[in-house]
């Protein structure tokens, strides 16, 4: 069972090189003539998603204004630095792919990028220990304690088939697609605290194809349902998508199993972009607050700014805000978009602390955090272990720990005041890392995302159907971001890029049944 957990590890970051194209600048140029101009596209939301987005069509040629409500661009991406700290208040960390490399290498950020030791292991807190989940397999199953012997056989049973109960008629949560190929124990101590560790989520309520669509799809490639065979042979297309598209030399390279930020954190990705695009392209304070379909097919924008309404005109309009903030809005164009209400985003808190490492019971903390089983009694769902992931993050002395606490099963996190919230923390990081009577700790960073995280629930995909279905009859306007092509910023990287090709083919198109020679407008020096 612990290789199919490190072959799914591996699956997780095993990801098809996409098929370089560009569209040159050294196309005619469609003067822009009416006022307001008429861009080629707008991206609404300057999260990881509408900025690597924006980078892909900015480098490509085309004329992209990156819209933001907020005054800074990285959506819930927040990096932090004071004095030797350097913390995260929403993600912590990225799973490298080609094309995060590819993006970062095309914005000059990839001598800042940084990686944690991939042999560095995650560890699950569980009757009053810590137990470090295996790296070496099958050598290290021998002494791995946290699943006891009847809970490793059923766990290695079901992986490779036998004891696998077929598929039930219904859908099935993650809970229970776990538990029918691994096992009740398997899921109890390992599953559940990672999907509180990914989604903040409810494995009750997590439809299994929807939110581990990669894993769920295991069992239809192996030739009996398992998750085993099912790997091997996932690999195998792994390798084969690798040799068909591989990354371009100058892209930088990352070992397996690594995982990876920069070295000021992940907000470096968009503040890059915004630093490349300019003033002139990235319009911050912008709302969006209404859209409509002009009779020729363009689109009309209304954003609210610190200085009353500004229109903006564009040939496509991609909305990578979160599915509660833009759903009204996005209805004006395509009705079905009223269902983004039903995405539920439960609320989380993202809490900095470091401690002297000498109040630890294990001051090198040699992992790259804890998870923490929702039987245990601990509220914080899981502590990154900040300064053992990446160099940099804390003067020498302290231990820096980033904790997630809150998420579907505990949304009364939100009703809680600051002091409360750190009082909980350091109860849980006592429970779990430090020595008794440890003092109170430095406190970095308290951030409460009141809508952390889309929950891919039963009935997601469907919505996702409707929402394709209603974006077909609007040309040139589509619905992003990570309710819709995954929560992990490695996939809000990977739907920038496709998107953006998805945007060129369409300007590209329009433009050629036009008889416009060249799709692209370039980049014209507008004001925002
Ligand atoms: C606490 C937390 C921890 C996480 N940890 C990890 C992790 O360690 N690793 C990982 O891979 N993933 C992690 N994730 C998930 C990942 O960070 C997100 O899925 C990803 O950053 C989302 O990016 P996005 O661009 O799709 O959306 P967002 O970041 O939500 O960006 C959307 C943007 O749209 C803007 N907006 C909203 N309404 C409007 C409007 N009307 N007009 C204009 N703009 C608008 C918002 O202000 C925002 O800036 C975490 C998420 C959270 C919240």
């Amino acid at each position: 069972m612990l290789a199919t957990l490190a072959c799914i590890g591996a699956l997780l970051r095993g990801s098809a090189v996409p098929a370089p194209t560009r569209v040159h600048q050294q196309r005619a140029r469609v003067s822009a003539s009416a006022s307001p101009p008429v861009r080629d596209c707008l991206v609404v939301g300057s999260g990881v998603s509408g900025s690597v987005l924006a980078h892909y069509l900015h480098s490509s040629g085309a004329d992209v204004l990156l819209t933001e409500a907020r005054d800074v661009v990285g959506g819930n991406i927040i990096s932090r630095t004071d004095g030797e700290f350097t913390w995260e208040e929403g993600p912590n960390s990225f799973q490298p792919t080609p094309t995060v490399m590819r993006t970062a290498y095309e914005l000059g950020i990839a001598d800042d990028l940084v990686f944690a030791d991939p042999s560095l292991p995650p560890w699950v807190y569980f009757r009053g220990e810590l137990y470090a989940l295996p790296k070496n397999l099958p050598g290290d199953l021998i002494n791995f304690n946290l699943l006891s012997w009847p809970g490793k056989i059923r766990a290695g049973l079901g992986a490779v088939g036998l004891l696998l109960q077929p598929p039930p008629e219904k859908e099935e949560n993650i809970r229970e697609f776990v538990t029918r190929h691994l096992g009740e124990e398997t899921f109890l101590r390992i599953i559940d605290p990672f999907v509180s560790g990914v989604y903040a989520g409810d494995p009750n309520k997590l439809s299994m194809r929807a939110a581990l669509k990669k894993i769920f799809r295991l069992q239809t490639l192996g030739f009996n349902g398992a998750l085993v065979p099912g790997a091997l042979v996932r690999f195998e297309e792994i390798a084969q998508e690798k040799k068909d598209n591989p990354p371009a030399p100058e892209w930088p390279t990352y070992k397996a199993g690594e995982l990876g930020s920069f070295r000021k954190g992940l907000q470096t990705m968009p503040n890059a972009v915004a630093a490349e695009l300019g003033d002139e392209r990235v319009a911050l304070g912008h709302k969006l607050r209404a859209v409509s379909r002009e009779s020729d097919g363009t689109y009309t924008a209304t954003f609210q700014t610190a200085n009353g309404e500004r229109v903006v005109r564009a040939k496509t309009v991609v909305s990578t805000a979160p599915a509660h903030a833009i759903a009204d809005v996005l209805a004006e164009v395509v009705p079905e978009a009223k269902r983004l209400h039903d995405i539920y985003y439960p609320p989380v808190a993202a809490v900095t602390v470091a401690y002297p490492k000498e109040d630890f019971k294990n001051p090198d903390l040699p992992g790259f955090g804890s998870l923490n089983p929702r039987t245990e009694g601990v509220r914080t769902l899981g502590t990154i272990w900040s300064s053992s992931l990446f160099p940099g993050r804390a003067p020498p002395g302290y231990n820096l720990l980033l904790n997630y606490i809150g998420g579907s099963r505990d949304p009364q996190i939100a009703e809680l005041t600051t002091e409360e919230i750190i009082a909980e923390v350091h109860k849980g990081c006592q429970q779990v890392l430090l020595k008794p009577n440890a003092p109170q700790p430095k406190v970095l960073g308290c951030r409460v995302w009141p809508t952390a995280i889309p929950q891919y629930e039963f009935g997601h995909l469907e919505l996702l159907e409707e929402l394709e279905q209603g974006e077909a009859r609007a040309p040139g306007f589509y619905l992003g971001g990570n309710y819709r092509t995954g929560v992990a910023f490695g996939d809000c990287v990977q739907f920038g890029f496709d998107q953006a090709e998805r945007v060129k083919a369409y300007l590209e198109e329009t433009a050629a049944s036009a008889g416009v020679a060249g799709a692209i407008v370039a980049p014209a020096a507008t004001s925002p």
